[in-house]
């Protein structure tokens, strides 16, 4: 099998990149200084149907799959934008589609697909629980029709921006024979929300990178909002996991290539010694490990996308894609500062905003330790470490 694009798949590249133009590094620079949320790009990715990529053609999307959505978003990444701005959307809609009820899809899918609402918001990650997800502690009580939400999350990313969250609440306490049970997932509709329910506080970060504490306070949610079985959330929320890994793998190829570029660029024009210092192996070679790190991992990550989109196992391909592909852009961004020296520490390059928005990879949306527990435990059939 050879791992490259289609012909489609080609020219979806060629088309994202043509958009991505229209943004260039100054658009994103400007913003991440003022630390604003891209609206503008943001509306011209929905516009142009980017967003909808993964909704099926019924509910008005493009019916396209992971390795489509992936070649958008590592072109968005590649260009030097921030595809954190709006990647939930495409793998948080899987819950829905996978689980949702027909009346759910139908009300929510094609105004995604239109644009008319926004589902970027992923209410999973809690103060007391981090990566212990199973210690969710934000309950849902069932009262007559509705749930009444109490609790708070963190981290919340893109909640100012987005019209629906999808929130993990317990509805039931834990269960010692299933560790999993009495967790569920709800669509949240955020503009349905009273004045007082829904606290936001933002959280600064290191990047330009809206994310949240989000205080729950007797919240009510229709039980219609209810997705799938009431107790089986965490399940939905696992089976949401393959196509997030492998999307975020292609957002980092994406910055490793964005790296790449900016550093070869660099070291054939500047001259120092009378000569350009790509000419120096001390510059040259790393740049070249790097890339090769980063073209390693994109075929992994094409790989895992070619499995899933045939609807196979590709867990163990979908972690080992984050995990190689968060190393590779990382390691591509600290070649990249090397190679342009002091101006890699520049504002006006973009290298170093780029350096920070990569790290969060390692970082988020799981840690790659986690990743390490995933393969020891599931793929290599060693004791659970945790
Ligand atoms: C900018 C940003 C945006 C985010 N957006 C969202 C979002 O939209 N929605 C959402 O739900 N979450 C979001 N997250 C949360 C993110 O998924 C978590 O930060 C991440 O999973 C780590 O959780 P934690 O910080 O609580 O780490 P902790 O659980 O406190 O862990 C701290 C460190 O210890 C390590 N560790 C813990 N236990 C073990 C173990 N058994 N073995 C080895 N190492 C271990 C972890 O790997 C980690 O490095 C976001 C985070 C950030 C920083």
């Amino acid at each position: 099998m050879i791992l490259q694009d289609t012909a489609d798949q080609a020219a979806l590249r060629a088309a994202v990149r043509e958009l991505c133009e229209g943004f260039g590094n100054a658009y994103w620079r400007d913003l991440d200084l003022q630390r604003q949320y891209p609206e503008a790009f943001v509306k011209a990715l929905t516009e142009a149907g980017y967003l909808a990529a993964l909704i099926p053609e019924e509910y008005g999307g493009a019916g396209l799959g992971i390795a489509e959505a992936a070649v958008i978003l590592e072109e968005i990444n590649r260009s030097g934008g921030n595809a954190a701005a709006c990647h939930a959307q495409m793998y948080i809609m899987g819950t829905v589609l996978r689980h949702g009820n027909d009346d759910q899809k139908r009300r929510y899918l094609p105004a995604i697909a239109r644009g008319e609402l926004r589902l970027q918001a992923f209410g999973v990650t809690e103060p007391n629980a981090g990566v212990d997800t199973l210690k969710t502690a934000t309950t849902a009580k069932r009262r007559g029709d509705r749930y009444v939400v109490n609790g708070r999350k963190v981290w919340t990313s893109r909640v100012q921006h987005s019209d629906l969250m999808l929130l993990l609440a317990r509805t039931a306490p834990p269960d010692p024979r299933d560790r999993t049970y009495g967790l569920s997932t709800f669509l949240v509709d955020l503009r349905d929300a009273p004045p007082g329910m829904i606290e936001v506080r933002p959280i600064r970060t290191l990047m330009n990178h809206e994310t949240n504490e989000v205080v729950f306070s007797d919240l009510e949610v229709p039980a219609g909002n209810l997705i799938g079985e009431e107790g089986s959330g965490f399940r939905y929320i696992l089976d949401g996991l393959n196509a997030e890994r492998l999307l975020i793998a292609a957002e980092c190829v994406g910055d490793g290539r964005f790296f790449i570029e900016r550093a070869v660029a660099y070291a054939r024009q500047r001259i120092v010694f009378d000569r350009p210092i790509g000419r120096n192996q001390g510059v040259q070679f790393p740049i070249a490990r790097a890339h090769a790190a980063v073209e390693a991992a994109d075929l992994m990550r094409r790989q895992g996308s070619g499995l899933f989109d045939l609807g196979k196992a590709c867990a163990a391909e979908a972690n080992t894609a984050k995990l190689l592909a968060s190393e590779a852009s990382w390691q591509a961004a600290n070649v990249a500062l090397d190679t342009l020296g002091g101006y890699g520490f520049a504002h006006e390059y973009d290298v170093e905003r780029k350096f920070r928005e990569t790290r969060l990879y390692i970082t988020a949306p799981v840690p790659n330790n986690l990743i390490l527990a995933y393969v020891g435990e599931h793929v290599l059939g060693m004791e659970r470490s945790f």
